[in-house]
């Protein structure tokens, strides 16, 4: 069948199209430059099986982009049809104190490309990588404390780095937390059952902002004493 037959073009403000988008919860943001906005409505695609799909443009003069709303039927509810997703899907980048940003680049963008695979909705993998995000976050905070020690913090197991070259008890119990719910991601059995990925991105989170108030906390006493 002819892709025009599943197709109906909008846009021309008639009763038919109004009383049609009625049917659709609408999108009020543009998922490309997350304005708030109220998009012009160009077509519905209906492709199979109550999947379908709503072309819409941003109106922002500096986004101008085309995206789909993705809708799926849902009989059970008021609303005929359920809003399921966009796409393009913009991304979002997480962002960190400015310390951590020379601390550990690594850190950075491992988190990040983590962080892209939990938004692509690949959860059984995201772990792994906040796993590995946080070994460098944690062993280039130890360099930076310890930098004559660099060959044997690269070599040393994150757990045992971290007894021993991060003094902090604060960085050290959020860390030490954030080491377990990873190693979850990683082995066949998870040993801490009642915590998940959000409690793994918690402790990273009480890490990272540890660590940072340890760099503001030196820079001002470094910065202001009397003599
Ligand atoms: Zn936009």
């Amino acid at each position: 069948m002819a892709i025009d037959s599943h197709i109906r073009y909008l846009g021309n403000d008639t009763f038919e199209d109004i009383a049609l988008l009625d049917a659709y919860p609408l999108p009020d943001f543009c998922p490309v430059c997350k304005k708030s906005i109220n998009p012009e409505f160009i077509l519905i695609y209906f492709k199979f099986n109550g999947h379908q799909e709503l072309l819409c443009s941003c109106p922002d003069n500096k986004c101008k982009s085309l995206f789909f709303a993705v809708y799926k039927e849902c009989p059970s509810e008021t609303s005929e049809y359920s809003l399921d997703h966009f796409t393009p899907l913009s991304r979002e980048e997480k962002l960190f104190p400015d310390e951590i940003y020379p601390l550990s680049p690594d850190f950075i963008e491992i988190y990040n490309q983590a962080y892209v695979a939990e938004q692509e909705k690949l959860n059984l993998i995201c772990g792994v990588g906040y796993r590995k995000a946080l070994e460098y976050l944690i062993k280039d905070f130890a360099l930076k404390q310890s930098p004559e020690d660099i060959e044997k913090i690269k070599r040393m197991p994150l757990q045992q780095c971290l007894k021993k070259f991060i003094t902090d008890p604060k960085i050290k119990a959020m860390a030490e937390r954030a080491i377990w719910l990873g190693n979850d991601e990683t082995h066949y059995v998870r040993k801490w059952k009642s915590k998940d990925l959000k409690d793994l991105k918690n402790l990273i989170e009480l890490t990272v902002y540890f660590i940072s108030i340890t760099f503001k906390v030196s820079k001002y006493s470094e910065e202001m004493f009397l003599d």
